[in-house]
């Protein structure tokens, strides 16, 4: 689940935990490989101090290395890395894990899982973006699906045990075909956010992949 808005960004994470979010899913973006400008380590400080859950942050930013050591020291539990953006993936990767924090990739809409292939067994948790970063409240990308059910392929046919989570447009209508195509972990912000209760809305999101099980 996701923290979008940064003030109140205590009550904000209440109101996660007490929806029952699994992990904290953290947007940082730089301006640049993003248009938006967003959280960097005086947010992740801030949300370590209010919650015990996983900080899972989602690195939308150039030369995301330069931050890895102050991210993980602010409580980062997670790091995710976009390959677009990452030439020298393994290594990036490997210094992550070095940091003492899981380590993930995540592929834009138009990037092939390919990108990933050769690190799969590097990973912590792989991340298909399922519309194009940079805003909240966008539309899911129907193809989207597909994608999902060739990653949850690969990474079972290379025995690999990372996460296989879905980023962007994840709401009561997409949730279920998205579970089912084989993904384990869902970043839900708008429909969680917006949603009258909150509570009721991860319960709701949960189910739908349950029903399904
Ligand atoms: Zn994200």
């Amino acid at each position: 689940m996701s923290a979008t808005r940064i003030a109140p960004l205590a009550e904000e994470v209440a109101m996660l935990e007490q929806a029952g979010a699994d992990w904290i899913h953290v947007d940082v973006m730089d301006g640049r490989f993003v248009p938006n400008l967003t959280f960097g380590t005086k947010v992740i400080e801030t949300l370590r101090r209010c919650t015990t859950l996983p900080l899972d942050v989602h690195m939308m930013v150039v030369e995301p290395e330069r931050y890895f050591d102050d991210f993980v020291a602010a409580g980062a539990t997670g790091l995710t890395i976009h390959a677009e953006v990452a030439p020298h993936l393994q290594r990036q990767l490997a210094r992550i894990r070095e940091l003492g924090c899981a380590a993930g990739v995540a592929l834009n809409p138009s990037t092939s899982l390919s990108a990933v292939e050769e690190v799969i067994g590097d990973i912590d948790l792989l991340l298909v973006m399922s519309v194009n970063p940079g805003f909240g409240g966008q539309q899911f990308i129907p193809s989207s699906l597909d994608k999902v059910a060739r990653a949850r392929r690969m990474l079972d046919g290379a025995r690999a045990r990372a996460v296989l989570e879905v980023d962007g447009g994840i709401n009561r209508e997409t949730i279920g075909d998205v579970w089912h195509a084989g993904a384990d972990t869902f970043v839900a912000g708008h429909a969680v956010f917006s949603a009258p209760d909150p509570r009721a809305e991860v319960a709701a999101l949960r189910a739908r992949c349950a029903h399904l099980a």
